[in-house]
């Protein structure tokens, strides 16, 4: 058995990272100001996206797009329950109606076939969310919005660096990513608002920071333009410096973690394939770069005689450290209680939600760390 603990994620930081940070510590500056302004600039050149606005999370993007947006009491918001918690929790805050669409059993992303019958004339916009590091295929989400006139923003919390068809996510429409220190590349905690829309990209700047109709630092100014005043009342969002810094050189090795979470999870891919009682998300079918956020297996609990949890439970006696990604938001205490789903109404999101399993996976692992991974599993199901 392993000594120590593999956790199933762990950011990778350098030393130059660390020295990054440390130069803004002692600059005189900490919070948003020109680190930020500079590390927005190269994401929105990585992703070719038309604009792009640093956040202090995801969630924070998401609050930013529904106010920006003007949704609330009365309209209807589709997204998968496969998915985190925080878009749900923030369609019922703006007091809209959260609509769930299930997804493919096999990649946990939606399409537009099973979209379309959750559309209405309440629905106002579709939260696709690409999963684990892979693409959600979106030419026909697109056509599905355009021909209905919805609002389309993709959950790209996994997809820093995932291609679809050849385009960047977030080269294209409205893309939220997060910096959270499990996902692909991290600022601590923080998040990035992609758009081509010019109006809402200027509607998220300013609602951003308190609504006031400048920016958090004011290169002239050299600090924030104290005659500001607010223009609508706003939120408060904004990146710090401490936080870009480290943004910055991460988004200068995503390309490099991708690289090294593609080996690993191929690896993965061989050693498990002998292992019956565990099924990997397959490979979707069309064009793209997977940035292998996340390596889910679903454990098949008939043939295995265990529970997920227990099988988890024991992994971690091994020291092997493991992740749900997700439980299904609609099963969870509020949303059973509230909105009161019958059980099997997303039988693809439930079947997984009982069986999925998120095995460790993160740039600093070596391959002898998947083989304890797998000789753990091995034991485990042996018994
Ligand atoms: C992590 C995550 C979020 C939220 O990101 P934060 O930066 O933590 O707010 C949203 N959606 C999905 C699918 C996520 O995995």
């Amino acid at each position: 058995m392993r000594k120590d603990f593999l956790p199933f994620s762990r950011p990778s930081i350098s030393e130059e990272e660390i020295a990054a940070v440390d130069e803004v510590l002692r600059s005189g500056w900490i919070t948003t100001g020109p680190k930020t302004a500079g590390f927005e600039e190269m994401f929105h050149r990585y992703c070719g996206a038309g604009g792009a606005v640093a956040l202090s999370s995801a969630t924070g993007g998401m609050d930013l797009l529904l106010a920006a947006l003007d949704i609330g009491p009365g309209d209807e918001v589709v997204t998968p329950s496969m998915t985190w918690v925080s878009t749900v929790n923030l369609i019922v805050r703006h007091g809209a109606t959260p609509v769930f669409a299930d997804v493919d059993r096999d990649t946990l992303m939606v399409n537009a076939e099973l979209l379309k019958p959750c559309l209405s004339e309440f629905t106002r916009l579709i939260v696709p969310v690409h999963f684990a590091g892979a693409a959600v295929d979106m030419g026909p989400i697109r056509r599905l919005a355009a021909d209905n006139r919805i609002h389309l923003a993709e959950d790209a919390a996994h997809a820093a660096g995932t291609e679809y068809r050849g385009e960047k996510i977030g080269r294209r429409g409205t893309a939220i990513f997060s910096f959270h220190p499990i996902k692909n590349m991290t600022t601590g905690e923080g998040g990035m608002f992609c758009s081509d829309a010019p109006a809402l990209l200027d509607r998220v700047r300013r609602l951003k920071f308190h609504g006031l109709g400048v920016d958090a630092y004011d290169r002239r100014q050299q600090g924030r333009s104290p005659q500001a005043e607010v223009l609508e009342p706003g939120y408060k969002y904004n990146m710090t410096d401490i936080a870009a810094a480290l943004g910055t050189g991460q988004l200068g090795r995503l390309d490099s973690f991708i690289a090294r979470r593609t080996e690993l999870a191929q690896y993965y891919l061989e050693r498990l394939a002998t292992v019956d009682e565990l099924l990997p998300l397959a490979m979707p079918a069309w064009e793209q770069r997977h940035a292998w956020h996340l390596f889910i297996v679903r454990l098949d609990i008939d043939r295995a005689g265990i529970s997920r949890n227990s099988f988890m439970a024991e992994l971690q006696k091994k020291n092997i450290g493991t992740g749900i990604h997700f439980r299904a938001v609609h099963e969870q205490k509020y949303y059973r209680e509230t909105l009161k789903l019958p059980p099997g109404i997303l039988p693809a999101t439930e079947w997984n939600s009982e069986r999925i399993c998120s095995l460790p996976l993160f740039p600093a692992m070596t391959m002898d760390d998947v083989d304890d991974v797998v000789a753990a599993i091995k034991e485990v199901l042996v018994r």
